[in-house]
């Protein structure tokens, strides 16, 4: 862990991933979305591809969405309920995407994959290509997790660690974590009085991996742990990862301007990974 504000460098990233989760773009009173954030994001995102940058979103929501389209209470229990909740809200939430992106002259394109997506040799090669020509034709791909036909064996599980998986897969050098909290504490900063805000990461050592138990959110499936495991799959495949609050969303703006907010895992290229091992191996991180 370091104290020394050496942010600037996060100025020259090119290729981003920036991750959103449910609870960050829904108002919680209600379950409907909060298009004030997205109009946001979906501004700040295409400037920066404007900017040179090539960016890609992994947005969280297609179930949120679809359960609140479908009028229901809560998020069903029930499998296939679930991932019908997840075709019918997927749908909307590119309707949405697509609208506010078009109003910004940008083009976007939704991108769907499963843990067999990067397992498999072919469709992997596939996914890396399309993503490659998408990125050079300045599109912005909206990527989820194929929720409709994910089952436990092919599931990711959460986006934390499928935006990982997909820094990896396309080479960026930031990936961004947005999410409801500043970043990471040394314990649960909503229960302990002690905890302390962590600035900048150096290494994922087991006392940084015992921060993450336990500090979860209310709607979307990744906690502290998820998101710690996700800087390990990013910096160990070579990109930066900061984690950040999605309250104000121009913290984006912070952060590419190496303005120190969020916590920073610094990336440090391990020849030793092999992230196709690794997703083989880790059959549900949570
Ligand atoms: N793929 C899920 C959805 O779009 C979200 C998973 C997560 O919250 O990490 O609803």
């Amino acid at each position: 862990m370091s104290e020394v504000n050496d942010r600037e460098y996060l100025k020259d990233k090119k290729r981003i991933v920036i991750k959103i989760g449910s609870s960050s773009l829904v108002h919680h009173k209600t379950g409907s979305l909060n298009l004030v954030k997205i109009e946001k994001l979906v501004r700040l995102i295409t400037n920066m591809s404007n900017e040179g940058r090539d960016v890609v979103l992994v947005s969280s929501g297609a179930i949120a969405v679809g359960v609140k389209a479908l009028g229901l209470d809560s998020r069903p229990n029930d499998k296939a309920k679930e991932q019908a909740c997840a075709a019918v809200g997927q749908a909307r939430l590119m309707m949405v995407y697509q609208k506010l992106f078009s109003e910004y002259l940008k083009t976007t394109a939704q991108v769907l994959m499963t843990k067999n997506t990067m397992i498999d040799m072919t469709s992997r090669h596939n996914a890396r290509n399309t993503f490659e020509e998408l990125l050079k034709m300045h599109v912005v791909p909206v990527v989820n997790e194929n929720d409709t036909v994910a089952t436990d064996e092919i599931e990711f599980g959460d986006n934390d660690t499928l935006s990982a998986i997909v820094a990896a897969l396309v080479g960026a050098d930031l990936l961004i974590l947005l999410s409801d909290i500043d970043g990471l504490y040394t314990d649960d900063p909503r229960t302990s009085e002690n905890a302390e805000f962590i600035s900048t990461v150096e290494m994922i050592d087991e006392k940084i991996l015992s921060m993450g138990k336990g500090a979860g959110s209310r709607v979307g499936k990744g906690g502290m742990y998820t998101k710690i495991s996700a800087a390990r799959i990013a910096t160990d495949s070579g990109a930066d990862m900061v984690i950040a609050n999605a309250a104000d969303l121009s913290v984006l703006e912070d952060i590419i301007e190496g303005k120190e907010v969020g916590t920073l895992f610094k990336a440090h290229k391990n020849i030793d990974f092999h992230l196709i091992d690794y997703i083989a191996e880790n059959k549900s991180i949570n």
